[in-house]
């Protein structure tokens, strides 16, 4: 499975307006970002947290806007890297007098760990979150303020993070790791004088907020009554821009790095019809609902029909949810069963099918194999991101190369051509072609050695590590 990634959020009215309406609507847009808990934290309180949808919460909104009336306050939405799936382990989480929000992974948490005194780490009732930020508070109580602990952790841990804050002393502070490798915003409401910074500006948009600019990697970003301060924590000239959210993770209304990401998508599937220009084809259908922009972009740049050969169920109890970021195998089944073809669209012709990944394979089999049952004559497949071949160790779950499509049981290296010739017929289409690093990341616009492709290369250098892989069991304590 592949999971990650979550959603941080942090508001701060310098009118001394209640922001938890604000919070509840921005993390309702990070939606997207995690499925399995959320939360509320303010200063001098325990954060509040639900498992499940923001909007399944609906009727204690009022009461939490009430209760947790705050000028400053921070919020996360959860989809676990690390941790087991339960409300203790739901953020933000408080150390002493901070709360934290954390989108990433850090992947050295058990040496972490050593470090905090009475911290013992284990994977099911510990999170990474809980081990930085007890280190974090540590360090701050040694070396005085948040930026110097940063700069201290920055070298101590091995991972992604970008981190939002909440101080007892009414202060909400937001840091990004010196690789950029999770996004990072800041925006500005006017009308109430009040900052947000957010893991995406589709957050913005939905506060009514104007985005001011994305957070620098190394950055630390105080708000509090004196206004906005920016400081660096680190000079890490190099970036490592993780190209998964601009094919997956992100949203489209979401301007990431200076791009609309809706855009980059579309752009990312005129690129790939460059690269496979299958002139034969009588229509190109995306898989939903993040591959459509790349769909629309190929079938333009061709001059083919774009059509929507595949819908989701929206109806059954997965159908809305993505796949992709479903914590259980039995969840992803279920949501792949409700992704129905259009017969009429697909009987009878050669169709091209654009995604944005092949992580295991089991969606594309089952869309495969449903698309034959409505009769294509042929069925290539192109994918917007390159193979997935290696575990990321920076944010996004699909931590073990076992579970990979491109893993074979003879556990043999295989070039290529003979990987991406045995994924094809794994998956069962009659054509597959996989996108290309130096290909996507001129789509993206940002230099392909300033993005993050380590999944697909496998060159672990921007976390600075040679991992040990481990399997999913070990990872999560299963
Ligand atoms: S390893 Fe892959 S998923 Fe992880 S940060 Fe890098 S590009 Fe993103």
């Amino acid at each position: 499975m592949v999971k990650e990634n979550c959603g941080v959020v942090g508001i701060f009215s310098l009118d001394g307006a209640n922001v938890i309406p604000m919070i509840i609507d921005s993390l309702r847009a990070l939606q997207h970002r995690g499925q399995e808990a959320w939360g509320i934290a303010i200063p001098k309180k325990q954060p509040y947290k639900q498992l499940g949808l923001v909007s399944s919460a609906v009727s204690e909104f009022d009461k939490v806007t009430r209760e947790y009336a705050s000028s400053a306050a921070i919020g996360h939405v959860r989809y676990s890297t690390m941790g087991g799936s339960n409300l203790e382990n739901a953020q933000p989480l408080k150390v002493k007098d901070l709360c934290v929000a954390h989108n990433g992974t850090i992947s050295n948490v058990e040496e972490l760990a050593g470090m905090v005194g009475g911290c013992t780490f284990t994977p099911q009732n510990v999170s990474d979150t809980l081990v930085a930020a007890k280190r974090l508070v540590s360090l701050m109580s040694e070396n005085g303020k948040l930026g110097n602990a940063l700069s201290i952790l920055k070298n101590e841990m091995i991972g992604s993070f970008c981190f939002t804050f909440v101080s007892d002393d009414n202060a909400v502070y937001a840091a990004r790791d010196p690789k950029g490798f999770r996004p990072l915003v800041i925006g500005f409401r006017k009308d109430i004088n009040t900052y947000i910074v957010a893991s995406e500006s589709a957050a913005l948009v939905a506060v009514g907020a104007q985005l001011i600019r994305d957070v620098k990697p190394g950055e630390l970003i105080k708000i509090s009554n004196a206004g906005l301060e920016s400081e660096m924590f680190s000079e890490e000239k190099k970036s490592a821009h993780c190209s998964f959210e601009f094919t997956y993770f992100a949203h489209p209304s979401s301007i990431m790095e200076g791009s609309n990401i809706y855009t980059v998508r579309k752009k990312i599937g005129q690129y790939l019809a460059r690269k496979f220009p299958i002139k034969d084809a009588d229509i190109v259908i995306p898989v939903p609902d993040s591959a459509r922009p790349a769909a629309l972009g190929y079938a333009q740049e061709l001059g083919i029909p774009f059509e929507e050969g595949l819908l989701k169920d929206r109806y059954s109890r997965k159908g809305p949810l993505r796949s992709f970021i479903e914590p259980h195998q039995s969840d992803r089944v279920e949501i792949n069963r409700w992704i129905i073809p259009i017969t009429p669209v697909i009987e009878g012709k050669h169709v091209v099918v654009v995604d944005d990944s092949l992580v295991r394979g089991t969606s594309s089999k089952a869309i495969i194999k449903a698309l034959r049952r409505a009769g294509a004559k042929k069925i290539s497949m192109v994918i917007t991101f390159p193979p997935i071949r290696f575990p990321c160790y920076a944010g996004i779950d699909f931590p073990s190369k076992e579970e990979l499509v491109t893993f074979f049981d003879d556990n043999k290296e295989y070039s290529e051509e003979t990987m991406i010739e045995k994924v094809r017929q794994t998956i069962g289409a009659d054509f597959l072609g996989y996108n290309d690093t130096k290909n996507l990341a001129d789509a993206v616009g940002i230099e392909v050695n300033s993005m993050c492709f380590t999944c697909s290369t496998g060159d672990y250098s921007p976390l600075g590590i040679k991992p040990a892989f481990k399997s999913r069991a070990e990872i999560k304590g299963e």
